[in-house]
């Protein structure tokens, strides 16, 4: 039987997905041909990666909007450098609220000034800041919707004329947003689209052109815009996998369909762990993540017995990060509640032994 599947990423894609995709490698389009060994110029891959840019903007409401979207390479952690490559000339604000973040400040600081607006850091990252300026002069401000590791999520944007950048990799396609309130998304596939290996940006085209330096084609946006992401071979496997999700979650009835679904599952799990006793939700209770539930055991040493339950109820990569510890359970839009019932059950068999 398949595992319920809880892992932080790569992680659980939609059965119906993965068949799809798998039979795609073995004769993609009845070409007698695998989709990884045909051309990314052919007629049939060239209809995949349009699909792909059109069901993206389509599912965020951001067709005909000045919006291009991209299917890139090298992970969102080469977002955080090509962000600041293409956009930063004087000041860029950051807030801070985890490793991610932290990682996207790191890298834009070789590009040009960069003002960390706010930071949950010494809180442990248990809360987003919500109560900061936002200088009026910054090329853009740069936040992390969904911070993976700690199990936060922004549940509202700040109002700002700035140019909005945010890094979505944990929870786009998760939730209704005013996706138009963004300048700039990237998400690596690997979270809640598809296979690791490409990464989704949407980028407001009239957000691009404005720095003076010169920017080598491979890291430029408006050169990849220009080719249709193809201006070397994209990754065609992850590409054609994200597509099919995609295009899964257009059929299930788009945003927000899944996100009741994903608005069930949190309210369950959340629900055990404060009625628990021996489970500590790690996240402040206004900050918590729909896509990354965090939590310890109040009792430590009941940790063997329930590693030993939740492994034996068919459960996989429920571990905490290691810079956290304790417990992940991530429930992304292809997980059921079904699973989310499995891990419950779980729980409440360990209060009752215990
Ligand atoms: C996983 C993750 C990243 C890093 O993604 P890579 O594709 O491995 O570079 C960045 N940001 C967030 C929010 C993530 O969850």
């Amino acid at each position: 039987m398949k595992k319920h599947n809880f892992s932080a990423g790569p992680c659980i894609l939609p059965q119906e997905v993965i068949k799809k995709a798998s039979d795609a490698v073995l004769n993609f389009n009845n070409l007698n041909l695998s989709l990884i060994e045909i051309s990314h110029r052919s007629k049939d891959f060239v209809e995949v990666m349009d699909k792909a840019h059109h069901l993206a903007l389509s599912l965020l409401g951001l067709e005909n909007k000045g919006y291009k979207a991209l299917f890139l390479q090298g992970g969102a952690s080469l977002e955080f450098l090509m962000v600041a490559y293409n956009l930063l000339e004087r000041k860029a604000g950051y807030v801070d609220t985890g490793t991610w973040s932290s990682k996207a400040i790191k890298e834009a600081k070789n590009f040009g000034a960069v003002q960390v607006l706010a930071s949950s850091k010494d809180n442990g990252y248990k809360n987003i800041p919500t109560s900061y300026e936002i200088p009026t002069d910054l090329d853009y401000l740069h936040l992390t919707s969904n911070n993976t590791i700690y199990g936060t999520q922004y549940q509202s944007f700040p109002e700002t004329s700035v140019p909005l950048v945010c890094d979505m990799s944990s929870d786009i396609f998760s939730r209704v947003l005013d996706f138009e309130k963004f300048d700039l998304i990237y998400a690596g596939a690997q979270k809640n689209m598809g296979p690791a290996g490409t990464t989704l940006v949407i980028v407001k085209e009239d957000l691009l052109g404005k720095v003076s330096r010169a920017i080598p084609a491979m890291l430029d946006y408006r050169v990849h815009i220009d080719k249709e992401s193809m201006f070397n071979t994209p990754s065609v496997f992850a590409v054609y996998t994200s597509m099919l999700t995609l295009d899964w979650l257009k059929d299930l009835g788009g945003i927000a369909a899944i996100e009741k679904i994903n608005d069930q599952k949190a309210a369950l799990l959340y629900g055990e762990l404060d009625k628990n006793p021996l489970f500590v939700p790690y996240a402040d209770k206004d900050f918590r993540s729909k896509m990354n539930v965090t939590f310890t055991l109040a009792d430590e040493q009941l940790g063997d017995r329930f590693n030993a339950m939740w492994k034996e109820a068919g459960i996989n990569g429920l571990n905490g990060h290691r810079s956290v510890g304790g417990y992940r359970a991530s429930i992304y839009n292809a997980l059921s509640l079904e699973s989310v019932q499995v891990l419950v059950d779980v729980m409440r068999e360990l209060e009752k032994q215990a």
